[in-house]
This record gives C-alpha cells, sequence and structure tokens, in this order.
C-alpha cells in the first residue's frame, strides 16, 4: 500500500492485515484504510503539490496506492464552483460546491472505482462483481474496463435505464435481480 499505515474496521475497529483481500469485516462493518498522517505531513513538502499530476492521483500519500500504479482516468481535481445565490439564502455569502458531474463517470463513484480497481489489479484480481444501484455500478465497470478486467454486475430490475446502459456499455455482465439484500 502507498503510505497508509493500516486496514481497520469501521464497526469493531479491529486492524487487519493490508496486501491481502478483502471485502468487509467479519462483523459486517466497512474496512477503512488508516493512514499515520503526522509522519505524512512530515515527509509530504507542500512544494510537491505544484508539478503533481492535476487528478485525485495529486494526494497519492494519503491513497492506498502509489500514482504510478493508479488504473486512472483522470478523475478528481473537480472544480469549486461559487453559488451566490444559494449562499445568500443560507447566509454563508461564500458558499462554493464541489462539482463532482465533472469526474469521468459523471459522480463521485468514479474517486472509489479508481481506488478498488486499482487495489485489485496491484492483488493480481482480475474478474470483480458488483451488487449495487445508482452511480457506483457504472463507475466500477469504467474502471474494471480500463483495466481489461472482467465484471459482473447484480442490479435491482427497477434500476433506471442509463444506470444500466452505462454498465453494458463498458462491457460489464449485468444480472437484474428482483432486489438486493442488505449485506
Ligand atoms: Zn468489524
Amino acid at each position: 500500500m502507498g503510505r497508509s499505515s493500516a486496514i481497520e474496521c469501521g464497526r469493531c475497529f479491529k486492524s487487519l492485515p493490508a496486501n491481502q483481500v478483502l471485502n468487509a469485516c467479519q462483523c459486517g462493518g466497512l474496512l477503512l484504510v488508516r493512514y499515520d498522517l503526522v509522519s505524512i505531513a512530515r515527509g509530504w513538502p507542500r512544494d510537491e503539490l505544484k508539478t503533481a499530476p492535476a487528478s485525485m492521483w495529486r494526494y497519492a500519500p494519503v491513497l492506498p496506492a502509489e500514482a504510478d500504479e493508479a488504473i486512472t482516468l483522470q478523475e478528481g481535481w473537480t472544480p469549486l464552483i461559487r453559488t451566490a445565490g444559494l449562499g445568500r439564502a443560507l447566509g454563508a455569502e461564500n458558499l462554493f460546491v464541489k462539482d463532482e458531474s465533472r469526474n469521468p463517470t459523471g459522480s463521485l463513484k468514479a474517486r472509489g472505482a479508481c481506488c478498488a480497481v486499482t487495489m485489485a489489479h496491484k492483488q493480481g484480481i482480475r474478474k470483480l462483481t458488483i451488487r449495487s444501484v445508482g452511480n457506483a455500478p457504472g463507475a466500477l465497470a469504467a474502471y474494471a474496463a480500463a483495466a481489461g478486467f472482467e465484471t459482473r454486475i447484480f442490479m435491482p430490475g427497477d434500476v433506471p435505464q442509463s444506470n444500466f446502459i452505462e454498465c453494458k456499455a463498458f462491457g460489464a455482465t449485468v444480472t437484474l435481480v428482483d432486489r438486493l439484500q442488505a449485506p
């Protein structure tokens, strides 16, 4: 892993070994990557950002892989848009909204999919599956296609057509199911 320190369950706080295939904790909790931020700050000069890539990978020291390992579609580096009218309505004169729709797959899900596919690639995985709705499956399908992975996606039958078509367009095998069960 890049400069990260450990994998930790967000529910029971159990530490798990990095550099192995993990999905969720045995307790069902989601896994979080923990970083030694004090140590990272000491070895990460501010000037390094001036020449860093204009993508999410400019922040590689706090991502789980190095920039040159990334399966990237130039995600991140999305603009902050000043929303003066909304700001006035909310009493916040300098309100900015980060426009994540500029990501390669049209949502912030591109960031997570990029990390997931990058880490899978590092660990020698070449097949991925996901059961989900919304923008996550399409993002995974896009990054998996960029990596040359085989992808199988399970979605509910009443998913919006745009989500279904996006996954198919990226070459994923999509199975429509009656409904998705909670993990
Ligand atoms: Zn746990």
